[in-house]
């Protein structure tokens, strides 16, 4: 029940901080068997209380659908779960910052500390490299593939044209780094706008990133962001 109720937290976080709108979702692998993981049925984020929570296999079948209509990109989940063991929590989501590094030549940098993750590198999924003439959703077991394969074993990958996906050991890590992918595009854009074209910007180097990655965590702001995202829900 609290993993369940960790999920519904993490829907209402990420949508109170603007990282997904009506159409973005995240998902946890399952405690007892890491062959499966939860997700919300097709709903806005919002929305999302515990009987919306359906449990699927690594293909993206839900075990028990319950007559309940499932989201089209949970691909993106079952194909990153399969490809990536340490992996345990994934967020998909439109965050409107960091959409356009996806469609430019400008890569996102690690600006800032709470976002060095970046520099361990966010690679940008050309879905059009696996399938011509998409409406660009990840609803195929092949095009999830395709993007777990870009998205390596990388923290983040931009979606071009569409989004990013992030991912984590723990659903804290997960939301956190999508919380401050799209707090560090923001600051990319300003630092950007401020230096000009050719401004020289300081970005973290190699030694800080790998000082800053592994205790970044966000295991100080998830108890917050619960316990808030939770007082948010009337008892059923
Ligand atoms: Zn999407």
């Amino acid at each position: 029940m609290n993993m369940v109720e960790d999920l519904v937290a993490a829907y209402r976080i990420l949508a109170e901080h603007g990282v997904i709108d009506a159409y973005g979702h995240v998902s946890v692998r399952s405690e007892g068997d890491s062959k499966r993981y939860l997700l919300a049925r097709s709903i806005a984020p919002e929305l999302v209380t515990a009987d919306d929570i359906l449990e699927y296999d690594l293909n993206s079948n839900p075990v028990e659908p319950r007559g309940r209509e499932s989201v089209r990109e949970r691909f993106i989940h079952g194909e990153i779960y399969k490809a990536r063991s340490d992996v345990n929590a994934v967020v998909h989501n439109h965050s409107p910052s960091v959409v356009p590094f996806s469609v430019t030549r400008v890569p996102m940098r690690p600006i800032f500390h709470m976002a060095a993750f970046i520099g361990k590198g966010v690679p940008n999924f050309e879905i059009r490299k696996a399938q011509k003439g998409s409406d660009l959703l990840v609803k195929t077991p092949y095009l999830g593939q395709a993007l777990a394969k870009t998205l390596g074993k990388s923290p983040a990958a931009l979606m071009r044209g569409h989004g990013s996906v992030t991912v984590g050991e723990t659903l804290a890590r997960a939301v956190g780094r999508s919380i401050y992918l799209e707090m560090s595009a923001r600051m990319q854009l300003q630092a950007i706008a401020i230096a000009g074209p050719r401004g020289k910007i300081v970005y973290l180097d190699d030694s800080e990133i790998q000082a800053s990655v592994p205790g970044q965590d966000y295991n100080r702001a998830w108890p917050m962001w619960r316990a808030k995202a939770l007082a948010s829900l009337k008892p059923r």
